[in-house]
């Protein structure tokens, strides 16, 4: 039998966003729930159509209203009581985005964010309210797609667990149980809880059977967690009792985004299913895994080997080669091919983009290049004389370098230890900087960014079209600065921000202005819903020609005598938020990005800037999924923050922000990041996230005391997200909580994060209420 190719998760958003375009339609009531449903089948023929063409089986059951988690909780009927008396497209939108919607969470490492189903009466029983698998099944048998190719694809009950929230007692001491929602983390509630979805499992499985489905792709992403022995015991019960009753239905168990731990990974392949994913792109982990410990004889192995995270093309004659290996471990006859993640995460055709610079096309691949590659593969080892031409090819051009910059790689060799280390230490510059900007006790500031109207939208667009002039579009950004400026002074806030007016969005303004990354017209991906972003693609080394921000603060800064924060995107952000070249570490790409920004921040210095933000949002995104792996990547990114701004003055004040982060297992390292303020979300969690500072202690040098948290935090007290004003009571409870673990010194009153989705309307008495609370508890003291 010849090699067998596989594909999924291929993105649903559509070349020209129809996705989107329906589910913000059917939202604004400007079309009806039919047309909505038509649109959505008409895209996934489209896809459908395109895994045909180019791959051998069709997954089907992808497509979603909103998110796949929320669609598998319905599926199984995990409605909250607050949702009960809503039914059919209203509570799926509820759920999705309405009033006290599911938390919305990062999915894994990725940008993606997911809903987090609630399980919220642990006795309540679960049942199959409605088999969708099937329901996709029966909709592309009809439209024609050869039954024999379908694949049904479902999220495994061990990732939908580990991913879920329940309702969880609080040891809290007190007599009256408290009860919150809580990710499910010890063993035994989780295997309590996995007991009533095996047999709601088994149904579905049953009923795919009973249908005629051959082959179901169950996806089993949080088997790549660091695993415990407790936890591979309760897979290992799982899976046996899933497939024990199965006839003919072959259950293929596909896993992504790193590799199988060590110890586990000949558990994990001895699963009684028939076959295993395994993910041979994110890291080398599994390889080396299944060269020394080898694979199961009767098992069908889906070698993830196409990158459905990154753009680069494949270098298909040197993929070959592993595959060459492959085959001698598990036997060809059991070899399938596949994308090593969903392809999601990457846009869906580079064909369209026409302005990329020069050379550039030709080494990318987007979704749809994706599929034409495990194409290209498959024909390339059938030996076809075209596609060996191709490969050869590729070969030649991704050997050649690109994007090269001598000057930016001879200054990364140039680095020395002290250009990531700031002098004086922290208590000295804190003395002169307190001298310099004589700010009050709980000074209040924002975080960057102010409402982005429509009107500065429009403008954008016009500018980018050529419509309006350069002086035009900087004159009406100039005046809205100026606005932002008096509406500050009125609301009497101590630390000002420009306003971030000129920015489309964090990354991709600095993208545009560095060389050696690029931006995409149309690589729109969704992050979450409807909501979509343009990740920019670093391709070479990056420099600074000119600098990006000193025009725009500078001219701030000359209509007040409050200090104007200084605002930037920091490195790994941008790294993190981009698709970064893979020819160099990921080190070396946060450097070149972090000298670049150096030079920015050295300007902005020299132009009298008092006070320099470094946003830092993706600072915990990117932490790997390994515990092993959480060193290294803390060193560089550490560093790579601490080289952007160790050159400034004493005086200068840095600040960095990192929104809705849990701190609590990576407060040594962020301390570690040596910067003189860090603004933190702290509405949502009523101010518990302090804790992680609370509870820091750093181990002093010999002989020395430990040292407790020491640097200055800004205090999130407003929720962004939410268009609701905050009264001033909510936000003093939150600095209450606080002002009783730290010293009042060390504290800032700022709102959560950036207020670019806001309304002016919303943000003006918000942001006066948090004055007029700081004021307050400045005078109480
Ligand atoms: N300075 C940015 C803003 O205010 C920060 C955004 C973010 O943290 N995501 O918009
Ligand atoms: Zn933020």
């Amino acid at each position: 039998m010849a090699l067998e190719t596989w594909a999924f998760g291929f993105p649903k958003l559509g070349e020209k966003r129809e996705y989107k375009k329906l589910l913000e339609s059917f939202w604004a009531g400007k079309i009806s729930e039919e047309e909505l449903l038509q649109g959505i089948d008409q895209l996934e023929q489209t896809r459908l159509k395109l895994y045909a063409e180019y791959t051998d089986s069709i997954p089907v059951g992808e497509m979603n209203l909103y998110d796949f988690m929320l669609d598998h909780a319905l599926m199984f009927g995990l409605i909250p009581e607050r949702f009960k008396n809503y039914k059919g497209l209203d509570l799926y939108y509820r759920m999705a985005r309405g009033r006290r919607a599911l938390e919305m969470t990062k999915w894994f490492n990725t940008n993606y964010h997911y809903l987090v189903p609630e399980i919220e009466n642990l006795e309540e029983e679960i049942k199959l309210v409605e088999n969708k698998p099937l329901r996709a099944f029966n909709k592309a048998v009809e439209w024609g797609f050869p039954k024999e190719r379908l694949r049904p694809v479902i999220i495994g009950p061990y990732t939908l667990l580990k991913l879920s929230k329940s309702l969880q007692k609080e040891e809290n001491g007190s007599e009256m149980p408290v009860y919150t929602m809580k990710k499910i983390e010890d063993a035994q509630t989780l295997e309590k809880l996995l007991e009533k979805f095996i047999p709601v499992y088994k149904q579905l499985l049953k009923e795919l059977e009973e249908a005629g489905v051959k082959r179901v792709q169950i996806e089993e992403p949080a088997l790549v967690l660091n695993l415990t022995e407790d936890e591979i015991k309760i897979i290992e019960k799982l899976y046996e009792e899933l497939t024990k009753d199965l006839k003919e239905l072959e259950v293929y168990l596909i896993t992504y985004y790193e590799g199988i731990d060590t110890p586990y990974f000949e558990r994990i392949t001895a699963l009684p299913v028939k076959g295993i994913g395994l993910d041979f792109v994110s890291s080398s982990r599994n390889l080396q895994n299944i060269i020394s410990k080898g694979f199961p004889k009767d098992k069908k192995l889906i070698a993830g080997v196409i990158n459905g995270r990154n753009v680069w093309k494949t270098d298909i004659k040197k993929l070959a080669e592993v595959i060459n290996q492959l085959k001698e471990i598990v036997g060809e006859e059991n070899l399938i091919l596949s994308n090593a993640q969903p392809l999601f995460h990457l846009p869906i055709t580079v064909e369209v983009e026409n302005e990329l610079p020069e050379g550039l096309k030709e080494r990318l691949a987007f979704a749809k290049e994706r599929l034409q590659e495990l194409k290209l593969l498959k024909e390339f080892l059938e030996g076809k004389e075209e596609a060996i031409e191709k490969a050869e090819k590729l070969e030649k051009l991704l050997n050649t370098s690109f994007g090269e910059n001598k000057s930016v790689q001879e200054r990364i060799k140039n680095l020395k230890e002290e250009d990531f280390i700031r002098k004086p230490e922290y208590k000295e510059r804190d003395k002169k900087q307190r001298k310099t900007l004589k700010l009050p006790l709980y000074p209040t500031t924002t975080i960057g960014s102010f409402p982005q109207t429509p009107e500065i939208r429009k403008m954008r667009v016009k500018y980018r079209k050529g419509e309006i002039s350069e002086q035009e579009y900087k004159e009406f950004i100039q005046e809205k600065i100026k606005e932002a400026i008096q509406i500050q002074e009125e609301i009497g806030l101590d630390v000002f921000v420009h306003g971030e007016f000129e920015r489309s969005d964090m990354v991709e303004y600095f993208a545009i202005l560095l060389d050696g990354i690029a931006t995409t017209k149309h690589g729109w991906v969704i992050s979450y819903g409807s909501r979509v972003y343009r990740p920019p693609i670093i391709y070479g080394d990056v420099s600074r020609p000119k600098p990006m921000t000193v025009e725009w603060i500078t001219y701030a800064q000359s209509l007040t005598d409050k200090p104007v924060k200084g605002m930037l995107t920091g490195p790994v952000t941008i790294l993190n938020w981009s698709y970064a070249r893979e020819d160099i570490p990921k080190r070396e790409i946060a450097y070149q990005i972090a000298l670049a920004l150096l030079d920015e921040v050295l300007d902005l210095e020299r132009n009298g800037i008092k006070i320099i933000q470094i946003d830092e949002p993706a600072f915990r995104e990117a932490v790997p999924i390994k515990k092993e792996e959480w060193a290294e990547y803390f060193d560089w990114a550490i560093k790579a923050f601490r080289l952007s701004n160790a050159k400034v003055k004493p005086e200068t004040q840095i600040h960095t922000h990192m929104c809705y982060s849990e701190f609590n297992d990576i407060i040594e390292y962020i301390y570690e990041m040596d910067f003189d303020v860090i603004s933190i979300e702290a509405s949502r969690s009523k101010g518990e996230i302090i804790s992680a500072f609370e509870n820091f202690k750093k181990k002093g040098q010999e002989g020395e005391e430990e040292i407790k948290w020491d640097r200055q935090i800004g205090i999130g007290v407003y929720d962004i997200h939410s268009p609701a004003i905050p009264t001033k009571e909510e936000m003093r409870q939150i600095m209450e909580r606080v002002k009783r673990v730290l010293p009042k010194e060390l504290l800032w009153v700022n709102p959560d994060c950036g207020l670019k989705t806001r309304k002016w309307e919303e943000v003006i008495p918000a942001l006066k209420n948090m004055v007029e609370m700081a004021r307050e508890l400045r005078e109480e003291d």
